[in-house]
């Protein structure tokens, strides 16, 4: 299903969800219909699954991609070894160390040690937190909410005016000042469609609403 929404995407430059927007806005058949709804099935039932991707994703933006293939050794298993971690990823275990540090800073993995009673050390063995990975999943899509609501009412309350030759994008005082021309070429800047796009942006908050909302 996706897969067809991006064919739609290309060559247009879209991203999938102002197609997605697109078709939802538009209702042209009950095909597009059928469509819309299968491909929200699909994308809400892989939230509350928090796929291998979506929990990557988070990761990544919290510790950096770095520490990816790390995440990836320890996820759904128990206490391992941070010596087992350095072997497997053919690294050096300071390294590791300094990594599982990272993410330990994150609250994205906890740890036991024990007492090596030969060498008489302590060995920490590592647990990735999966469930945390919800909490903060949330969190971050709480925080786009947040951008796309303030968007929306800088949006409302402004007009704006774009050159027919998509140069600039000019507010009301600055297209009065220029006599609504384009200061790049001298072309006429007309009066921007903005309800099409606070429509779609309103669109993509009650998507996210409806996805946090799943999450809880
Ligand atoms: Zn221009």
């Amino acid at each position: 299903m996706q897969a067809c929404f991006k064919e739609a995407c290309r060559g247009t430059g879209d991203d999938i969800w102002a197609v997605c927007d697109r078709k939802f806005t538009k209702q042209v058949s009950s095909e597009t219909k059928h469509l819309k709804v299968g491909f929200y099935r699909e994308y809400f039932s892989a939230m509350v699954r928090l796929t291998d991707k979506k929990m990557d994703e988070v990761v990544r933006s919290i510790c950096g991609a770095d520490v990816i293939s790390l995440v990836n050794k320890i996820k759904g298993k128990e206490n391992v070894s941070e010596f087992k971690l350095a072997e497997i990823l053919k690294e050096d275990i300071k390294k590791v160390r300094n990594t599982l540090y990272r993410l330990y800073g994150a609250n994205l993995v906890e740890f036991t040690r024990k007492k090596d009673k030969k060498k008489g050390w302590y060995i920490y063995y590592w647990t990735f937190k999966q469930e945390h990975i919800k909490y903060l999943y949330k969190k971050m899509k709480l925080e786009e909410l947040d951008k796309l609501k303030s968007q929306v009412n800088g949006e409302t309350g402004q007009q704006y005016f774009i050159c027919v030759n998509n140069c600039v994008r000019m507010d009301f005082e600055q297209a009065v000042n220029l006599e609504y021309r384009c200061p790049e070429c001298g072309e006429l800047a007309a009066q921007e469609q903005k309800e099409k796009k606070v429509e779609n942006t309103a669109q993509k908050i009650a998507l996210l609403k409806k996805e946090i909302k799943s999450l809880t």
